[in-house]
């Protein structure tokens, strides 16, 4: 005798949460109209992933021999994924460990190639942020910790500081960083849109080099640019 008791008397809140459903079912169109503004069909924003560097240009060698082209890689292929996951659209400049050059026959010619071709990929993007993975490297072993640079372009000096901070108060509590203007770097003086580029660490430093190896490492950096960029996409 007691079941059907308890049941009669949550009776009023099956009632309550039926008429509240019903209420949004038969007022219909808000329902529908929020629906269909978390999911536009076109405009969709883009996160290009350019993961720096790649066969033949292996970019910076780390203290233990490892090539700044493999590390850049890995994280940027971990970044995608967590990108993916938060439902943001990607598009990677590169998947494999090869560079995106269309021609050249030196490894020289092969490189200006290779950045005029991530320059035109990114440009040719609608609603496109970038984020470029890249190492540190210095003859001083002393130096850690993730630099973030800056594109001139609308919302790059933004998204670099809100990263340089996610960094300090996540994963670099000793580090008196500040995002840095990209002058000089081809990549981020030719683009057109919002465009950060991140140094994950410094492959000089034997404690970060061996941390950046670490799968637990990188993906700690990769869910703190993750959530910083989706905080961006989202806010902007
Ligand atoms: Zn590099």
């Amino acid at each position: 005798m007691k079941k059907p008791v308890r049941y009669l008397s949550l009776l009023p809140v099956y009632l309550l949460i039926l008429g509240t459903i019903l209420g949004f079912a038969i007022g219909g169109s808000r329902a529908v109209t929020v629906l269909s503004e978390n999911a536009p069909v076109t405009n969709r924003k883009t996160v290009i992933i350019d993961a720096g560097h790649g066969s033949p240009d292996g970019g910076a060698t780390s203290c233990t021999g490892v090539l700044e082209s493999q590390f850049n890689l890995e994280i940027a292929l971990r970044l995608r994924d967590l990108m993916e996951l938060l439902g943001i659209q990607t598009l990677m400049i590169r998947d494999t460990d090869h560079s995106v050059y269309t021609q050249g026959s030196t490894i020289a010619q092969k490189k200006v190639s290779d950045l005029k071709e991530r320059v035109r990929i990114v440009n040719s993007t609608e609603n496109a942020t970038l984020v470029s993975i890249h190492q540190n490297l210095f003859p001083d072993a002393k130096y850690s910790g993730a630099q973030v640079f800056y594109a001139k372009t609308t919302g790059s000096h933004e998204l670099a500081n809100q990263l340089q901070n996610a960094f300090i108060q996540s994963i670099n509590h000793d580090s008196h960083r500040q995002a840095k203007k990209a002058d000089g770097i081809y990549l981020m003086q030719n683009i057109n849109c919002t465009g950060i580029l991140v140094e994950c660490g410094f492959l000089s430093n034997p404690n970060e080099e061996y941390l950046l190896r670490t799968d637990t490492y990188q993906k700690k950096l990769c869910s703190v640019i993750a959530t910083t960029l989706s905080n961006y996409l989202f806010t902007t």
